[in-house]
């Protein structure tokens, strides 16, 4: 199967936020079927629909040949792999990550929705996105548009961490 390109997520709010960001990267790296992982830089932004700290986000860029549910598994595992608990929906998180874009790929299960629902609303999202491909177009709009109507303004890309 020839690799396309997929979008990940990352977030983090408990713990040391920016270190468990580069972990989770390089578990992505090393993954079977994850022939290549870029990352955006990281941003410390305010949490939307959760409360707790500021967060760290970031997104990554990777080629793959794994279906988008077998990404999931992976993401999850990763996810749990950095004691991610989920006490009650939107709580404060040690590790998130979503799937946001897959190329080619369109579909709402119980599951898994791509491309990811809220992602075209999120600066979180979109600034690090940006980042890595300053081109991309999604269904709602240029990213350059969607940012420029997203609520969530307040985030700082960081030069070091
Ligand atoms: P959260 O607690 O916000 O990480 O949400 C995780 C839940 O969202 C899991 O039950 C996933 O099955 C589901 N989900 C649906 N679509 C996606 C997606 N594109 N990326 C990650 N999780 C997703």
């Amino acid at each position: 199967m020839t690799p396309v390109s997929a979008y990940i997520g990352l977030g983090a709010n408990l713990g040391d936020p920016a270190a468990t960001l580069q972990a989770a990267l390089d578990d992505l790296a090393a993954q079977p079927g994850i022939t290549a992982c870029t990352a955006s830089p990281l941003y410390r932004t305010v949490p939307i629909d959760t409360d707790g700290p500021l967060f760290i986000n970031a997104v990554a860029r990777i080629h793959t040949t794994l279906s988008p549910l077998t990404l999931l598994d992976v993401l999850q595992a990763i996810e749990n792999a950095h004691h991610r608990e989920r006490p009650y929906r939107y709580a404060p998180r040690t590790l998130d990550l979503d799937l946001l874009l897959m190329d080619g790929v369109e579909m709402h299960t119980e599951r898994l929705t791509v491309p990811h629902p809220r992602a075209h609303q999120r600066a979180f999202v979109l600034r690090p996105l940006q980042d890595l491909a300053p081109d991309l177009v999604l269904a709602q709009g240029s990213l350059t548009a969607l940012l420029a109507a997203c609520a969530d303004q307040a985030i700082q890309r960081l030069d070091t961490v």
